[in-house]
C-alpha cells in the first residue's frame, strides 16, 4: 500500500478540484491513502495536511479554485525549506507527493524529484505557459471567462460605436488573449509574444472605423509592454486618430474565478486518475499534460525552466480576418 499526498499550489485555476477528486478516488480504488496538504507548499512545510475520504472530495468537480488551499511559499525557494517538506513527508511516511500548479509549482516539484523522492507534477495554471503540454487544468475556463466579457462588450460597443479595450490575465503569456480574441473576433490583440505599439493600435482602429465598422475590440494580454492603461494614455492624447469613442475593461481575476468548463473538468480528471496509473507502476519524477487528445508525460528537470510558446502564425490570422 502505498500512502501518498496531493497538494495545490500556485495561482488557482478552475478545474484543480477536479483533479483532486480523480487522484483521491483513484488512490483509494487502489487501496492507498491519500493526505489532502493544505495551501501549497506552505502546508508541507508546516506539516498541515489530512487524510482524504472519498466523501471530502464530493461535490467538489464543478467548484473553481481549490478546496485544498494554494499560496505562494517563498521559504520553498531555499534548501532548508524544500528539506523541512521531505522531513515531514518522512515522518508520516508518505512515499509519493502529487503537484497541481503552474510554471513555478513544477519548478519547485523537479527539485523535489530531484533528491529522488516520487512526484508527478499536473499541468494546471490559466496561463497555458507550461511546458509539456499543449493545455493546462483551467485554461479553457479563462478563455471562455475572457470571451463572455468580449461579447458583452461586443453589445454595448455595437449600440454605442464604441470600441472597448480589454485587459485580461495570463502572466508573460498572451495565449488568453490570442484565444479570446481569435474566439470573439478582436479587431487587435496585443500580447507578450509580439508587441503592439499604441501608435499602431490607434492606427488599426482609425483604420477599421474608416471601414465602415461599428464597433471594435482591442483584447490586451496583462504581460503585454504597452499594457491597457499605457494605451489609454496614448489614446487620450491621439483621440481624433481612432475614430471611435474608447472605453477600457480590466478583467483581472475575474478571469481566474468561475465555474470549471466541461473541458477543464474532463481535462483535470484524467490528468489525477493518470498520476495515479504512474504511481502504481512507480514511475514519477514526470508532468503530466495532453497533446491533442493523448495524456501524455514529460520529465519534470525538463519541465522547469522552459516555458510552453504559443503560435504566432495564429495572431497573423486574426489579424487577417479583421479586415
Ligand atoms: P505557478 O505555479 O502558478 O506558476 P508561482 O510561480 O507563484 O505559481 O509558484 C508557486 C510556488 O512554487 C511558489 O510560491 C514557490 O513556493 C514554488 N516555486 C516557484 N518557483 C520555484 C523555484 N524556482 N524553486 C522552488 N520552488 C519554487
Amino acid at each position: 500500500m502505498k500512502r501518498i499526498a496531493i497538494l495545490t499550489s500556485g495561482g488557482d485555476a478552475p478545474g484543480m478540484n477536479a483533479a483532486v477528486r480523480a487522484a483521491t478516488r483513484a488512490a483509494l480504488a487502489q487501496g492507498w491513502q491519500i493526505h489532502g496538504v493544505r495551501n501549497g507548499y506552505a502546508g508541507l512545510i508546516a506539516d498541515n495536511m489530512e487524510l482524504l475520504r472519498a466523501r471530502n472530495v464530493g461535490g467538489i468537480i464543478q467548484r473553481g479554485g481549490t478546496v485544498l488551499g494554494s499560496a505562494r511559499c517563498p521559504e520553498f525557494l531555499e534548501a532548508e525549506g524544500r528539506a523541512r517538506a521531505l522531513h515531514n513527508l518522512a515522518r508520516r511516511k508518505i512515499n509519493a507527493l502529487i503537484v497541481i500548479g503552474g510554471n513555478g509549482s513544477q519548478t519547485g516539484s523537479s527539485l523535489l524529484a530531484a533528491t529522488g523522492f516520487p512526484v508527478i507534477g499536473l499541468a494546471s495554471t490559466i496561463d497555458n505557459d507550461v511546458f509539456g503540454t499543449d493545455v493546462s487544468i483551467g485554461v479553457d475556463t479563462a478563455v471562455n471567462v475572457t470571451l463572455e466579457a468580449i461579447d458583452r462588450l461586443r453589445t454595448t460597443g455595437a449600440s454605442h460605436q464604441r470600441a472597448f479595450l480589454v485587459e485580461t490575465m495570463g502572466r508573460r503569456c498572451g495565449h488568453i488573449a490570442l484565444f479570446a480574441g481569435i474566439a470573439g473576433g478582436a479587431e487587435v490583440i496585443a500580447i507578450p509574444e509580439r508587441e503592439v505599439r499604441p501608435q499602431e493600435v490607434a492606427e488599426r482602429l482609425g483604420a477599421a472605423y474608416e471601414r465602415g465598422k461599428t464597433h471594435a475590440i482591442v483584447v490586451v494580454a496583462e504581460g503585454a509592454r504597452h499594457g491597457a492603461q499605457a494605451m489609454m494614455r496614448y489614446f487620450a492624447k491621439h483621440r481624433d486618430k481612432i475614430g471611435f469613442e474608447l472605453r477600457v475593461t480590466t478583467l483581472g481575476h475575474v478571469v481566474r474565478g468561475g465555474i470549471p468548463s466541461a473541458f477543464d473538468r474532463v481535462l483535470a480528471t484524467r490528468l489525477g486518475a493518470a498520476a495515479i496509473d504512474w504511481l502504481a507502476r512507480d514511475a514519477a519524477g514526470m508532468l503530466l499534460g495532453m497533446r491533442g487528445s493523448d495524456i501524455v508525460a514529460t520529465p519534470l528537470e525538463e519541465v522547469a525552466g522552459n516555458t510552453r510558446s504559443i503560435d504566432i502564425a495564429l495572431l497573423d490570422m486574426a489579424r487577417v480576418l479583421a479586415q
